[in-house]
């Protein structure tokens, strides 16, 4: 009997061959691609249906699945997606992936595969370097996550098992209203009470009023509880607002609070030197998350932790077991599953590594450059446009825009830009009131369509 779950190598060469001639055909799509497709519920529908006990041809499954791939669907792989995160999804790294899951290397332990443990390790390595990272006492370090949530929930786990012990009052924390919602979720889900989380005032540019947090941190520990982590977001996710890095760092290492940077967005920016102006003080950080899936233009799922100290990840997730007792452990390498809570994890280091060796460090650059450089033309456009109100310069990529027509005129706005479909916008809320938001950021994302978005604006604000 033949193996079918092993085909030979005719079949392999044919399946990849229709795989690749639909996935390039999409690509080379993507630039006459609509920005958004209508939904059809009996695609959808049909996507219910369970597998036959009988194989079928790939071609009647790539068709299914090209229904899967549109209905319903915004194009977020293509030029005109400027809504939330814009990354694009790159193609070496997606070879990158499809390399490391044919290998199939069990990487949670470096003992069974320390090359592909030491790829992960050496692109962590390589941002710990670049954020400068590291010096004193401490080795920095770090490990790939599926994203910013997963990397921030394993930060503040760290945070607690570094800084609080049973001894102490509650544990506090610090945000402001702009932190990302994950902070909240992850400090519940390592057991803080929602009203350990103190919410920090904003200044009129949304960032964090460092003294007020100073002030709460004091007044909390009068009362005896424990400050303990402090938030500054490197980029907001819904304005792409900084917040004083700097000056947060100072306040923690005053009062003795670990520094959380959430670069989930804004952290890819620090290649540029723009992007190093902005966010400086970033490199103070006790741990930081950035997401490759946004500003390093990865497809979804790859997410990044940094620590000053890899020593403390390390000691907040070691454990051990029985059925582990053949792996010794390598004396320069850490077993990836004691940095964080995953042990059976895909071998994510592939999906940085070939993109970063493969194009090189300046291309990334380069388009990070490039994006910096369309958001702060495309303001510049949309300031002189008397329909139009920007609500707040831009820090890095996100612009944040309303109709003086008042809200329903701006939300009728946007209605119209994503009805021509070519570009798709999402919104926000600014001080309370309904905004647009465009997030330049796709690495497909060029000058040509910056101007299209910037002429759809002009004429959808026209009331
Ligand atoms: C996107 C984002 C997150 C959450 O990241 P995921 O990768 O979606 O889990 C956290 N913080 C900020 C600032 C973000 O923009």
């Amino acid at each position: 009997m033949s193996d079918q779950l092993e085909p030979d190598r005719t079949t392999r060469q044919l399946w990849a061959e229709e795989i690749f001639t639909y996935l390039d055909d999409f690509v080379d799509g993507l630039d006459e691609a609509p920005a958004s497709n209508p939904a059809d519920p009996e695609v959808l529908a049909a996507l219910g249906a369970g597998p036959s006990t009988e194989p079928r041809s790939l071609g009647e499954l790539i068709t299914v699945l090209d229904g899967a791939v549109r209905t319903g669907a915004v194009e977020t792989a293509g030029p005109g997606y400027f809504a939330y995160f814009p990354a694009g999804g790159l193609y070496s790294s997606v070879l990158g992936e499809a390399f490391a899951q044919l290998v199939n290397r069990f990487t949670g332990v470096a003992d069974l595969a320390p090359g592909m443990a030491a790829v992960e390790h050496s692109v962590v390595s390589w941002f710990c370097r670049e954020f400068g990272l590291g010096g004193g006492e401490s080795t920095p370090g770090g490990l790939l996550t599926s994203g910013a949530s997963i990397a921030t929930l394993t930060a503040i786990h760290t945070a607690r098992e570094a800084l609080l012990d049973s001894s102490g009052g509650p544990g506090t924390i610090y945000v402001t209203e702009q932190t990302h919602h994950c902070v909240a979720k992850a400090a519940r889900i390592t057991g803080f009470r929602p009203d350990q989380v103190r919410i920090a005032a904003v200044d009129d540019d949304l960032r964090m009023d460092v003294t007020d947090a100073a002030a709460r941190i004091r007044a909390d520990r009068a009362e005896g509880n424990r400050p303990f982590l402090i938030v500054g977001t490197a980029g907001s996710t819904s304005t792409g607002t900084v917040d004083p890095l700097d000056d947060i760092a100072r306040l923690a290492a005053e009062e003795g609070l670990w520094f959380h940077a959430d670069g989930a967005y804004g952290g890819g920016l620090w290649l540029t030197d723009r992007g190093q102006r902005t966010l400086a003080g970033i490199d103070a950080a006790d741990s930081l998350t950035l997401d490759p899936h946004k500003s390093l233009f990865l497809p979804y799922g790859t997410g990044m932790l940094l620590v000053r100290d890899e020593a403390r990840l390390r000691a907040a997730h070691t454990s051990g077991a029985d059925y582990l007792q053949d792996l010794t452990g390598s004396p320069d390498l850490v077993d990836l599953s004691d940095l964080g809570p995953e042990l059976t994890r895909d071998s994510r280091g592939l999906r940085l590594w070939l993109p970063l060796h493969l194009h090189g460090t300046h291309a990334f650059r380069a388009a990070l450059d490039e994006k910096l450089d369309l958001a702060q033309w495309a303001y510049e456009q949309l300031t002189s446009d008397p329909n139009v109100e920007m609500l707040l310069s831009p820090d890095l990529t996100v612009l944040v825009f309303a109709s003086t027509h008042g809200e329903e005129a701006s939300r009728e706005m946007l209605r119209r830009i994503n009805a021509g479909r070519r570009v798709f916008l999402s919104s926000t809320k600014v001080r309370g009131r309904f905004a647009l938001r465009m997030c330049v950021l796709s690495h497909r994302t060029h000058r040509e369509r910056v101007e299209e978005a910037v002429s759809a604006i002009h004429d959808a604000a026209r009331f």
